[in-house]
C-alpha cells in the first residue's frame, strides 16, 4: 500500500492528482492576507456560499438525485450549470454517487460512510477513490437522456472556472478571493459534513436502519441539509425539515419559485410519517419510505 491509500485507510488506489490540486485549492485561502480586508469581501463569500449551496441543495440533491419536484428543462439546465459552479463535478456524477450512498447507506459498499470507512473518508477521502471517479449511469436513468446535462457532466469544470473568471474581471483579487476561493473551500466542507458529521452527531428521530442523524447546527449553515435522519425515512421529500421549527431555507425558497410556478408538485411527506416523527415513535413500514430514490 502506498503512503496515500494508508493516509486514506483504503486498498484503493488514491486520484493523486485531484487529491494534490484540491490540497492546492486550500493554500488559497492565503490570499486573504495578501489583498485588502472589507467586510463587503465577507459579505461576498458568503452570498455566494449560500446561492451556490442552494443549487447543491435544491438541485443536486433534492431535484438530480431524488426527485423531489419538477420543472422546466430550461430551469433544470440553470439548476445543473449554477450546482457545478461549486466544484463538486456535474450533476449526474453526483446523483448517481448519491443514490448509491442512499441505496447501500453505512455498508461496506457505502464509501460516505464513517462507520465503515472512518470520519476523514467519509468526509472527503472517498471524493479521491477511483472506484468513484466514474458516474455510474445505471443508477440515473432519467437522467442520462438529457443531452445538455451530459454536456455539463463531461466538462464540468467549465462553470465553476467561468464563475472564477468573472468574479475576477469584475472584481479583481479580492473578488476572486472571497468570493470563490474561500466560499468554494467553505461550500467543500459544508456540503461534505452531511456525508461525514450528519452520520456521527444529533438525534435520531426515525428508525432508518442507518447511523443518519438530524442536527440543528449543521441544517443552518447547509440550508436545510442537517435534517438527515428526516431525509434518509423519506427521501422523496422536497422538505426536509419536517416541522414548522426544522428550518429548511432550500425548501423556503422552493416553496417561493412554486408560486411563480417555476417548480412544481414539491413532494411532502405523508401524514402518518408526521404523525409518527411528533410521537418520536418508528414508522418503519410506511411504504413510500423504502422507494429506491
Ligand atoms: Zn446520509
Ligand atoms: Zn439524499
Amino acid at each position: 500500500m502506498s503512503v496515500l491509500q494508508h493516509f486514506f485507510m483504503t486498498k484503493v488506489t488514491i486520484q493523486k492528482i485531484d487529491f494534490f490540486y484540491f490540497c492546492l485549492l486550500h493554500l488559497t485561502l492565503l490570499l486573504v492576507f495578501a489583498v485588502p480586508f472589507h467586510w463587503a469581501w465577507v459579505a461576498l463569500c458568503v452570498g455566494s456560499y449560500f446561492v451556490r449551496m442552494w443549487a447543491i441543495t435544491a438541485g443536486y440533491h433534492r431535484y438530480f438525485s431524488h426527485k423531489a419536484y419538477k420543472t422546466n428543462r430550461i430551469f433544470q439546465f440553470l439548476l445543473a450549470w449554477l450546482g457545478a459552479t461549486a466544484g463538486q463535478k456535474g450533476p449526474l456524477w453526483w446523483a448517481s454517487r448519491h443514490r448509491h450512498h442512499h441505496k447501500y447507506s453505512d455498508e461496506p459498499q457505502d464509501v460516505h460512510s464513517p462507520k465503515q470507512h472512518g470520519l476523514f473518508q467519509s468526509h472527503v477521502g472517498w471524493v479521491f477513490r477511483e472506484d468513484t471517479a466514474d458516474t455510474d449511469e445505471k443508477l440515473i436513468p432519467d437522467l442520462v437522456k438529457f443531452p445538455e446535462l451530459r454536456f455539463i457532466d463531461r466538462h464540468s469544470l467549465l462553470p465553476t472556472i467561468t464563475y472564477a473568471l468573472v468574479l475576477y474581471m469584475s472584481l479583481g483579487l479580492a473578488g476572486l478571493t472571497w468570493g470563490y476561493f474561500v466560499s468554494t473551500i467553505f461550500l467543500y466542507h459544508g456540503t461534505y459534513v452531511i456525508n461525514s458529521l450528519c452520520h456521527v452527531w444529533g438525534k435520531k428521530r426515525f428508525v432508518t436502519g442507518d447511523t443518519s442523524r438530524n442536527n440543528f447546527w449543521l441544517a443552518l449553515i447547509t440550508l436545510g441539509e442537517g435534517w438527515h435522519n428526516n431525509h434518509h425515512h423519506y427521501q422523496h421529500s422536497a422538505r426536509q425539515g419536517f416541522y414548522w421549527w426544522e428550518i429548511d431555507i432550500s425548501y423556503y425558497i422552493l416553496r417561493m419559485l412554486s408560486w411563480v410556478r417555476l417548480v412544481r408538485q414539491l413532494k411532502l411527506p405523508p401524514k402518518d410519517i408526521l404523525e409518527a416523527g411528533r410521537r418520536r415513535t418508528v414508522s418503519i413500514s410506511a411504504a413510500s419510505a423504502s422507494a429506491s430514490y
